[in-house]
């Protein structure tokens, strides 16, 4: 019997430290591969997903600032990489023989779909993984809040968020042992708490729009499945 799925359309962002590579190949092919069987699984139960690609393991605006560079063209630079990193999710999935499209925010002609919410839409119910790339297009954001956006506008169950630990702690795991792991927490509360797990502009907008985020374990991405069928104790669950 197929298991009941509890989030049908998911938003699922790939922060590019996931994607970081070693001096053989600038992208880690085995993290993709990885995800790329949860993918599968996934679909083969019918879930819609829709990939928000990041760019940090290559180029982030804020670093080429401090080097002095403008800053616009610094995130230019930085969307650039979210691109690189599309296109090579986007050609092992085809190896995978996963049906893919992959959407920029801005004219990569030739290179990347022009990004239409119809046509995103669309192909997320014709059973096709959507690559979201080029972030929003404009300098001064990241990411994550292309993700907000774009799980927003795509009207996403959840927005999936991946870290480097089981979710949000009281404090860093990593220094602190006895921080304690948050099973749920209200958006307020994060921003109250000042727990920087994405920006405040992401945050405020997923509050504004009601979408949920769950936090989790990027490098166990078995554990998709669990979420996506509502297993309790997974990660943390941020919403109203
Ligand atoms: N960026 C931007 N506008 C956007 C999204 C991203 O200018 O709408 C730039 C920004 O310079 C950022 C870089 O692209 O540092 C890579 O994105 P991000 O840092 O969010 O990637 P991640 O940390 O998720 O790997």
């Amino acid at each position: 019997m197929k298991k009941k799925i509890k989030y049908n359309r998911v938003l699922l962002k790939i922060s590019g430290e996931f994607l970081k590579g070693n001096e053989e190949c600038s992208i880690n092919i085995i993290f993709i591969e990885k995800l790329i069987i949860q993918i599968k699984k996934l679909l083969s139960l019918g879930v819609q997903i829709g990939l928000v690609i990041g760019g940090g393991n290559l180029f982030r605006g804020s670093d080429l600032e401090k080097i002095g560079m403008r800053r616009t063209i610094s995130d230019q630079i930085g969307m650039l990489s979210t691109v690189i990193n599309g296109l090579s999710i986007y050609e092992l999935m085809y190896k995978n023989n996963i049906n893919t499209r992959i959407f920029s925010s801005s004219n990569l002609e030739g290179v990347c779909e022009r990004y239409r919410l119809d046509e995103v839409n669309k192909a997320l119910d014709d059973g096709y993984v959507v690559i979201f790339c080029f972030g929003l297009g404009v300098p001064f954001f990241t990411t994550d809040s292309a993700a907000c956006i774009y799980g927003i506008e795509i009207k996403a169950d959840i927005f999936l968020k991946g870290t480097k630990v089981n979710g949000v702690y009281s404090s860093d795991p990593f220094i602190n042992p006895l921080a304690t792991l948050y099973k749920k927490l209200k958006y307020k509360e994060v921003l109250q708490k000042k727990i920087k797990i994405m920006d405040d502009t992401s945050l405020i907008l997923a509050q504004e729009h009601k979408l949920p985020i769950i936090v989790f374990n990027m490098y166990n991405p078995i554990i998709l499945y669990d979420l996506i069928i509502g297993k309790e104790g997974i990660g943390t669950l941020i919403s109203v």
